[in-house]
């Protein structure tokens, strides 16, 4: 997408904000609980029609890449998360399409979808399968007419899904002779039911509820691929791209949040001056969660630009980006409550609409503990299967940037982290789960602070600050997981050694000054 358009779609989001969702229109939703149709489909209407951005030019799409969409994403999030979640719930329903679907259906289904400005529901989790999705029991059974297979009957429950009693088209898993398959309904089909809309406990203006399907029949036509038992795969491909845009959604809610407590510091005095002068305050509540802010952008920024150069097996980056930018979410949103004191604990102030919100991130998607599980996981297997060069690889290439972002010192890291790997995998730890836990949290931080490395190797001195603040950061997660690892599981880890030493008086030595830099800079931009 070129910069003009995406200019002017972020430019129509600012008036959309201003014309539809003030701050009272968000909490009146958020109070009553409300999901407000009539604004959904305003964004899906010719006059907005927001959701072209997500489908594909050849299929009367926008045809925008992961990074145009990135930022799109984070707007939307910034702007309200329960909006940002309908429209993840039709981007969602939407993939099993786009990366499963025949040509012919693709110009059927995700043509009618950009078209008609359709509300679509992906509908896998099950009571009895949330994290688990191989556990479903929904059924689909063949349907045959002389012999001649004619379609499906599905017959099932699913749970918590987004746009599931407005929907226009669902997309849904369920298990098919030959394996799970992805298959498209539409609304008002007889045999699928509609829950009561959920009374939840953050993004209340989105609706979630419960569906049933009592023989509902599907033609043939409508198995997405035209081939059972491609469900599970379909459903894996898309993750490196649909978790990344929740990890675009914690940065437009944590930025939502931060942006909040910095203008309240800079109008409120106690003790004679404004909170922002006071070093307590910004060093706690300001200064370290824009370094993570921009942490997690580095990385965002770098995964998007591998989806648009083509690449397809970004699995483990997609859980790194939604794990890390979810949890500093949830973690800048709990601190904008206690930045704002009692006015942080009214509702009127948003910060406690957007603490409550902001929550969800780490729980749909694939939850916190199951980006872990997939992150140790395939970053050893990438680390046996490439001989030690995955990380090698990466330390390499940070020993060559300039010394003040501390790419080089955390190039010394990352091999701690790759003979950690070896070592982990040698003496059988990686049985243990928590120990994998342990470890994905090391990766995870020195894969962010990589990033934010090398976006920082030829930036301002502000991101230069924010490098060296998150290196030490990483460092100290390599050291507090890594130290517990090589001794605190029974066997003796020779990596230990190597850990114990990390050099913390070098990545300390600029500490006050970077905070003070990183606090003013952000205070001066807001
Ligand atoms: C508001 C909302 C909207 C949603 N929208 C959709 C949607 O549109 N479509 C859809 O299909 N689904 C949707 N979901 C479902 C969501 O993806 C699931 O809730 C989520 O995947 C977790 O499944 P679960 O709730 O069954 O929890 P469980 O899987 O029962 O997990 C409970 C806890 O156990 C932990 N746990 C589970 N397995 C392991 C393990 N192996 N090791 C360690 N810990 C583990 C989890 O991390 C979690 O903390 C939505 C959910 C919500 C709340």
């Amino acid at each position: 997408m070129d910069r003009e358009t995406l200019n002017m779609i972020l430019d129509t989001l600012d008036k959309f904000e201003k014309d539809w969702l003030s701050a009272e229109k968000k909490l009146e939703l958020d109070k009553e609980g409300r999901f407000p149709e009539e604004i959904i489909r305003f964004m899906l209407s010719p006059e907005m029609a927001l959701h072209l951005v997500f489908i594909p030019e050849e299929y009367g799409g926008l045809g925008a890449g992961a990074s145009d969409i990135a930022l799109i994403s984070e707007r939307m999030a910034k702007m309200d998360l329960a909006i940002a979640t309908s429209f993840l719930g039709i981007c969602l329903g939407m993939d099993p399409l786009r990366v499963g679907a025949t040509e012919e259906q693709k110009e059927k289904f995700i043509r009618r979808i950009a078209e008609e400005g359709l509300i679509v529901a992906y509908c896998v989790t099950e009571p009895e399968a949330g994290s688990n999705v191989q556990a479903i029991r929904t059924k689909a059974e063949r349907v045959y007419e002389n012999g001649v297979l004619k379609g499906y009957k599905l017959n099932g429950t699913k749970q918590f899904i987004t746009n599931g009693c407005v929907a226009d088209m669902y997309t849904i898993l369920a298990r098919a002779p030959d394996g799970p398959s992805f298959f498209i309904a539409e609304k008002g089909e007889k045999g699928l039911i509609t829950g009561r809309d959920e009374d939840k406990h953050g993004i209340r203006a989105s609706n979630t509820c419960a569906l049933s399907f009592e023989d509902l029949y599907v033609p043939k036509e409508n198995l997405i691929g035209l081939k059972e038992g491609e469900g599970l795969k379909q459903a894996n491909e898309v993750f490196g791209y649909t978790r990344l845009m929740v990890a675009t959604f914690g940065l437009g809610a944590g930025t939502a949040s931060l942006e909040r407590v910095i203008k309240y510091s800079k109008e409120r005095v106690q003790f004679g001056t404004k909170l922002s002068e006071k070093q307590g305050y910004t060093h706690r509540f300001i200064a370290p969660n824009a370094v993570k802010l921009e942490a997690a952008r580095a990385y965002i920024e770098k995964v998007a630009k591998r989806i648009d150069k083509g690449e397809k097996d970004l699995h483990a980056e997609g859980s790194i980006a939604k794990y890390f930018s979810s949890e500093i979410a949830d973690s800048i949103a709990n601190d904008g409550i206690q930045a704002l004191g009692g006015y942080g604990y009214m509702r009127e102030y948003e910060v406690e609409k957007i603490k409550r919100d902001a929550r969800i991130l780490t729980i749909y998607e694939g939850t916190s503990e199951i980006q872990r599980n997939i992150i140790s996981t395939f970053r050893m297997r990438d680390t046996v299967r490439s001989k030690g060069e995955f990380y090698s690889r990466m330390a390499d290439s940070l020993e060559k940037i300039p010394e003040d972002t501390y790419g080089p010192a955390l190039s010394k890291g990352i091999r701690i982290l790759n003979e950690l790997i070896k070592e982990i995998r040698k003496q059988k730890l990686s049985k243990e789960q928590h120990i994998l836990f342990l470890l994905a949290d090391i990766i995870t931080w020195c894969e962010i602070a990589d990033s934010l490395c090398h976006k920082a190797a030829d930036g301002e001195d502000f991101i230069k600050a924010a490098s060296r603040l998150f290196v030490k950061e990483a460092m100290e997660k390599l050291f507090v997981n890594g130290i517990t690892i090589a001794y605190g599981c029974g066997k003796r880890l020779t990596v230990g050694d190597e850990i114990k030493k990390i050099d913390f008086s070098y990545l300390s030595k600029n500490y006050l000054e970077d905070m003070n830099l990183v606090s003013k800079t952000v205070l001066e931009r807001i």
